[in-house]
């Protein structure tokens, strides 16, 4: 009996718990989203959309660990764009694949035309070849000529 060794419980964290807010907020910040930015937006869907917009907005939002799908920046509520790859208007629809979540400025530019507008909004962005990249491949499926 000598031998036996015992260990102490290494792996699971004490401050992780249910019981207490600290624990509860540990928990949140282990999830790698900002989940008071996810309430939001369970708690304020975009008027006149449908339950599967309001459903599909929030998955994307875990999926995308809250950050903006060109950007890559932290969405905060007020400035998050749910878009549509494919328009309605084009037969898109609400499904998950064919939404996508942006910020506003990058939403401007996903759908912008104006020479002056598009300008104003890339030089705000400072967006790599890489985010063009994907800012032109949503641009053309929304029917706007890609970005030079
Ligand atoms: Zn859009």
């Amino acid at each position: 009996m000598g031998y036996v060794q015992t260990r102490n419980a290494q792996h699971k964290k004490k401050t992780v718990n249910r019981y207490t807010p600290e624990g509860w907020a540990e928990i949140h910040k282990n999830l790698g989203i900002n989940t008071d930015t996810m309430i939001w937006l369970m708690q304020n869907p975009v008027l006149d959309k449908t339950i599967e917009f309001a459903d599909n907005r929030i998955s994307l939002f875990a999926a995308l660990y809250g950050r903006c799908a060109i950007t890559g920046v932290d969405l905060m509520p007020y400035e998050i764009r749910c878009h549509h790859k494919v328009t309605l208007e084009n037969g898109g629809t609400d499904e998950y694949s064919n939404l996508v979540l942006v910020t506003e400025a990058v939403h401007i530019l996903i759908h912008a035309t104006l020479e002056e507008t598009i300008q104003k909004y890339l030089k705000e962005l400072q967006l790599n070849k890489k985010q063009l990249e994907k800012l032109n491949k949503l641009r053309k499926l929304a029917g706007t000529p890609a970005i030079a």
